[in-house]
């Protein structure tokens, strides 16, 4: 007989996950399954569909290298079942356990789902935290609560005490916490551009990549050429080829933007660290020892653990903090559906046609094109939230929704209101300009702020501004925008209404 039947999840591939650490090989069995319902409650790109799916069953036969007794059940096996909730009825109608054991679940819909199993099943469910996080929910809470703002920079100050990381005793390295002001310069096309490695798809990806090729046809994304890395040995042969070539620079090149380079000197690493393939703090830790060795920047160092241990458990605060309900948000009450092009990248917005077609081959974009690009003219036009947020959460190999919202919802849209971000990211084309070479190759002009062959970010730009002046007029940071606004004579003014709208009427 069973004693303990530990699920484990897709995205908790780790080794000395919680559930795993409680158990014991000898008398438990672990319970592995890819469940229809997940790859389709939104349509997720075929690659990141494939990348979990590999990961997983690399990670089972770890676990039965290491002693486990591994029940996986593959997608279409006759003993597969639709949801969590069924798989594991199946599971304990054939083991008879005396009792369930999993780490929390990430997401606030599958945690309401083991929240209903104990009495479900009638049998104990022992939930445990998951401690590949730095900070939990309950902690993030209270750090939260009483306080007028909840800026990230504080929090992450907090988390650099926590963790010791770049800290000269109770001072921070360098004697400044944050080097973002060194981190904007727009890159070269001459500059060297290292890669991320390739992973050769062995015979279980094979496999996987077959299975995927034949289930889900319609979805959207290219299946390959794959090369993620789906073992914990290469996502930290990746993360550490990341640290030699390409980590010296991230710093400098983190805000910008090249035709053709959809890597920069992004780590691209985001994938392994959500499906615990990596853990944070110790990427963390080398990252800090190559500054302590001479071999990376400060800027660089502290602008790559600033993204992990502040923004990365920052947004997931946010989502516990904010769960359920934070999905609905809608502060400027955009209702325009998501633009086909989302899909198919057919726009001459070269910008936007490069972020797409990325998104499409590689299942990943970097955080400015998110941001910047995607997320942008989002805003600008008016897009519904939610049905951007299910376009993100679909089609980049590591979106899952306790990140994934927060960024798209808090940060991208200000749909929270500024709950997370100090102002909305709005920007017109001069910035997209400034801070890559997009423009040069565009239909459109960006000098032009009006008209048929003007950048459509700046009417749209401006006339986000007047639509919208309430209520961005109270922000510090926008009011300027504001009574530049209104010093634009009148003709200007309509011309800006008239060219946002012909635009938006042409989508
Ligand atoms: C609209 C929008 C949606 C996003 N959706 C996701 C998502 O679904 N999943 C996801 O992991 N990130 C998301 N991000 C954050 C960020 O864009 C990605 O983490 C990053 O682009 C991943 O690429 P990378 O691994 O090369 O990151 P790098 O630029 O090399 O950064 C290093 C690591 O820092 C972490 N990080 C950086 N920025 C953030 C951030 N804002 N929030 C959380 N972690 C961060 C990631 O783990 C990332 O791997 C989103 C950002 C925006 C603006
Ligand atoms: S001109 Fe405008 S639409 Fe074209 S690439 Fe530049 S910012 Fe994008």
């Amino acid at each position: 007989m069973t004693r303990n039947l530990i699920l484990v999840l897709g995205d908790q591939l780790t080794p000395t996950l919680s559930s795993l650490a409680a158990g014991d090989p000898t008398q438990d069995r672990v319970l592995m399954a890819e469940i229809a319902d997940e790859t389709t409650y939104v349509r997720h790109h075929k690659k990141k569909i494939a990348f979990l799916f590999a990961a997983m069953r690399h990670f089972a036969e770890e676990l039965r290298a290491a002693g486990w007794q591994v029940d996986y059940i593959r997608l279409g096996a006759s003993n597969n079942h639709p949801s969590f909730t069924a798989q594991l009825a199946a599971a304990i109608a054939e083991h008879a356990p005396t009792r369930i054991l999993v780490t929390e679940a990430a997401e606030w819909r599958v945690a309401q789902m083991i929240a209903g199993w104990a009495a479900r099943f009638a049998l104990p469910v022992g939930v445990l935290p998951d401690d590949r996080f730095l900070c939990a929910p309950a902690t993030f809470k209270t750090w939260a609560s009483g306080r007028k703002q909840l800026r990230m920079e504080y929090f992450y100050r907090d988390m650099r005490r926590q963790t010791g990381l770049l800290m000269d005793g109770d001072q921070p390295a360098g004697g400044q916490w944050n080097f973002d002001s060194d981190n904007r310069k727009p890159a070269a096309p001459d500059l060297f551009m290292p890669q991320p490695p390739a992973f050769p798809p062995d015979a279980i990806t094979q496999d996987v990549l077959a299975l995927v090729a034949r289930c889900f046809p319609d979805h959207f994304g290219d299946l390959t050429p794959f090369w993620f890395a789906v073992t914990r040995a290469d996502a930290e042969a990746a993360f550490a080829r990341f640290v030699q070539q390409a980590l010296p620079k991230f710093g400098d090149y983190q805000d910008a933007m090249l035709t053709g380079e959809p890597f920069l000197y992004h780590s691209v690493i985001a994938q392994y660290l959500n499906c615990g393939l990596l853990d944070p703090l110790r990427i963390c830790r080398a990252v800090d020892a190559a500054y302590r060795a001479g071999r990376v920047p400060l800027n660089a160092a502290e602008g790559f653990i600033r993204q992990i241990i502040g923004w990365r458990e920052y947004v997931r605060g946010i989502y516990w903090l904010k769960m359920p309900g934070y999905e609905a948000s809608n502060f400027f009450g955009h209702t325009r559906p998501l633009p086909a092009f989302y899909w198919t990248a057919a726009t001459d917005m070269a910008c936007v046609k490069a972020a797409v077609s990325q998104t499409k081959t590689h299942a990943y974009a970097h955080h400015i094109q998110r941001l910047m690009i995607t997320g942008n003219f989002a805003l600008l036009a008016g897009i519904d939230p939610h049905a951007l947020h299910e376009w993100y959460l679909s089609v980049y190999a590591d979106a899952y929704e306790w990140v994934e919202l927060p960024n798209t919802v808090g940060m991208s849209q200000f749909a929270d209101g500024g709950l997370l971000a100090s102002k909305p990211y709005a920007a017109s084309g001069a910035y997209i300009n400034r801070m890559s070479n997009y423009c040069g190759s565009c239909r459109y002009d960006v000098q032009q702020r009006t008209g048929a062959q003007a950048c459509p970010f700046n009417a749209l730009y401006w006339d986000f501004i007047a639509r919208h002046r309430d209520k961005i007029g109270r922000n510090p940071r926008m009011a300027q925008m504001v009574r530049t606004y209104d010093k634009f004579a009148d003709a200007e003014r309509d011309r800006i209404t008239t060219s946002a709208a012909t635009f938006l009427a042409s989508l």
